[in-house]
């Protein structure tokens, strides 16, 4: 997985963009390259080892769409649909989000790690082995999901939705949480506080 071609502007190390010899940060041609991409996510259904890490995107309806070993780091998304999507093994750390709609989606084994969600709807989703640590999520929901496995270690929650969800050794040690709604969930079978350390 993820293709090893470094970008190529002088002493930067950063891995390069899908389709490009470029990070994000050094495109000659920013314009370019996100006509490709736009019509590159319009035309393709399913994704594998695509690149956008650092990119903006805007407006689009990705709905559907499958990707596999992709990596989205500190990718900004405003108003994103990705609804009934299949994520696995996928790097969203530390990510943006305003209004992504996540509903009725697949996820496995994708980190979302000291990621921003505002405003996102994850819920309807299978959302299994999932790592959300540090991540702040406000005005976010997880409803009717089955979280198994996930961990929301010192994750910052604020006005979150966890309603009829499968909470099954999901981990919330060291968060900070506001006004969470853990109705109708089993959070009997989460763990919220580090084991007291026994000398
Ligand atoms: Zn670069």
């Amino acid at each position: 997985m993820f293709p090893s071609t470094t970008c190529r502007h002088n002493g930067c190390g950063r891995i390069a963009l899908s389709n490009s010899d470029w990070c994000s940060e050094h495109l000659p041609d920013v314009e370019a390259h996100y006509a490709w991409l736009k019509s590159h996510l319009e035309a393709t259904h399913v994704f594998i080892d695509l690149d956008v890490a650092g990119l903006t995107l805007s407006d689009l309806d990705l709905s559907g769409k499958e990707f596999r070993t992709s990596r989205f780091s500190g990718t900004r998304f405003s108003n994103c649909n990705f609804a009934n999507a299949t994520f696995y093994m996928c790097f969203f750390d530390g990510s943006v989000h305003c209004g992504t709609r996540f509903t009725s989606t697949e996820m496995q084994n994708c980190v979302f790690g000291c990621a921003q969600l505002i405003k996102c709807d994850f819920s309807g989703s299978n959302i299994i082995q999932m790592n959300f640590n540090g991540s702040t999520c406000e005005q976010t929901s997880f409803s009717d999901s089955d979280l198994l496995h996930s961990r929301f270690i010192a994750s910052s929650l604020t006005d979150v939705d966890f309603v009829n969800c499968n909470l099954k050794e999901v981990l919330y040690r060291d968060s900070i949480r506001t006004r969470v709604n853990f109705k109708y969930s089993n959070d009997e079978d989460a763990h919220f506080d580090l084991p007291e350390v026994v000398r």
